[in-house]
């Protein structure tokens, strides 16, 4: 049977720290599959669309990896697609709480998933979305974060 990984998150925006996440997921699991969530109540930064293109542009090569957008609970989603297993990465104690949580409702939800963490890349631990959205906001350059150019995000988000 194929080891279909989904790795959810809201990619708001998709970082050089997920990008790490993916690619080591990629030695683990026959398919990788990247889910956006999107929850209608909050609001992004990063238009939905556009951070598709460049997840998709970003692994273009990786034949074995594919982005989807879903709206609902991400156990539900995994079951839909047939992964049985979550790829979620660890930077800090916060993020263990908070994923603690998130890994047994989700096995509650679907019993046969389980959940598997990747502990960051050291180089890549400070880096998150919300940090990048600040620096963005106020006009601070975040390439170095992001493994896309960011040129391309602002031409695609103002179209
Ligand atoms: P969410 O909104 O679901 O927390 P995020 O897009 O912020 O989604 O993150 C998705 C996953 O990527 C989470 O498991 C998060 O801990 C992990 N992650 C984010 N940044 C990094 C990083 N720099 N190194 C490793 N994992 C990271």
């Amino acid at each position: 049977m194929k080891r279909i990984a989904l790795f959810p998150g809201s990619f708001d925006p998709f970082t050089k720290g997920h990008e790490d996440i993916v690619l080591r997921g990629l030695r683990l699991f026959d398919e990788v599959v990247i889910g956006i969530g999107n929850n209608a109540t909050k609001k992004r930064y990063f238009t939905l669309d556009v951070m598709q293109e460049l997840i998709e542009r970003t692994f273009a090569r990786e034949k074995n990896v594919r982005v989807v957008v879903y709206d609902d609970l991400t156990a539900h989603i995994a079951r839909e697609i047939g992964a049985t297993f979550l790829l979620r990465g660890l930077r800090n104690t916060t993020d263990f709480e908070y994923e603690n949580g998130i890994a047994q409702v989700n096995r509650y939800i679907y019993s046969e998933i389980e959940t598997v963490f990747l502990i960051t890349s050291p180089h890549l631990a400070p880096i998150s979305s919300s940090i990048i959205r600040d620096l963005h906001r106020y006009g601070q350059s975040v390439d170095d974060f992001l493994p896309y150019s960011l040129r391309e995000l602002d031409k695609l988000n103002q179209s």
